[in-house]
């Protein structure tokens, strides 16, 4: 497994790397929905390049950026078993020397769910997934459907300016309570932490529901919304069910459907989503 940091490194490293060649994108500071995207490129790829990036741009100002957690010693340990070729770990200078200027900004599907509540943050990740397909130039790259949103803008993205990579999207990974995986559960602690699965059990009670039959949209965010309700350390940001596709909030529901929510516990903001259809 090869580490490599500068940009010409990477650039040369990437020319000897043969084959299909998979990109898995991270922030790092590794679990097991992370793992499973390297799973999944090296059953359908030759050839496997892993990212370690914090991406300062799609943080908001009064968002995490600094005490995002980090600990790189421990992500090369876990990714190395999985048979890796390459691991870039830039720097923010290396992917925003000074003076840069140019971004990638989706337009309508990055404006609700996450983009009403964090309206930066799409222009910093279609700019640095934009950034990273071109240095990387990979045939696949693979996302978490974990975030739905950033799946769909991503394919947009990726269609719209003909990015020449076939973009995978793979299921969640979760804890054995239903607790979607994410490098943010570590500030979960006590009380808010088993509070934490109230976003599950949300999810849930709505799928129960559209399994029976229901397909009105407003009786499925009213399912989720009573859920959550009963949970009182948590506070919502949003609960949607849209279209899967264009994230458009729906009355009802005919073909794929995204549910999706924004949870506050304590001082941990969640995500989780369920797919329909
Ligand atoms: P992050 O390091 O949080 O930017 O995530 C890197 C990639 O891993 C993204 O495509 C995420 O959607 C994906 N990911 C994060 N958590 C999970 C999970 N629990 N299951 C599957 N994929 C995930």
């Amino acid at each position: 497994m090869k580490t490599v940091i500068s940009l010409d490194d990477l650039t040369s490293a990437r020319t000897a790397l043969t084959g299909t060649v998979g990109l898995v994108p991270t922030m790092g500071y590794l679990h097991e929905g992370h793992l499973s995207l390297i799973r999944l490129a090296k059953v359908e790829c030759e050839s496997v390049v892993v990212s370690i990036f914090v991406n300062p741009t799609q943080f908001g100002a009064n968002e995490d950026l600094s005490k995002y957690p980090r600990d790189l010693e421990r992500d090369l340990r876990l990714i190395e078993p999985l048979g890796v070729d390459l691991v870039w770990i830039p720097t923010p200078g290396i992917m925003y020397p000074t003076g840069y200027q140019t971004w990638v900004e989706v337009d309508a599907i990055t404006h609700p769910l996450e983009g009403s509540v964090r309206p930066t943050h799409f222009k910093g990740v279609a700019t640095i997934v934009a950034k990273l397909f071109n240095a990387v130039q990979p045939h696949k790259a693979y996302f978490g459907q974990k975030d739905g949103q950033q799946a769909a803008v991503i394919r947009q993205m990726t269609r719209d300016l003909n990015f020449p990579v076939d973009v995978v999207v793979c299921p969640t990974v979760r804890e054995v309570d239903g607790l979607a995986m994410s490098s943010r559960n570590k500030y979960l602690e006590g009380a808010d932490r088993k509070a934490a699965t109230v976003l599950f059990h949300a999810l849930s009670a709505a799928k129960t529901a559209y399994e029976g039959g229901e397909r009105k949209a407003d009786v499925l965010r009213g399912k989720m919304k009573e859920v959550l309700a009963s949970e009182p350390r948590a506070m919502v940001q949003y609960v949607s069910c849209a279209d899967y596709d264009s994230l458009e909030e729906l009355d009802l529901i005919q073909g794929k459907t995204l549910l999706s929510m924004a949870v506050i516990l304590g001082k941990t903001r969640l995500i989780d989503n369920f797919v329909l259809g």
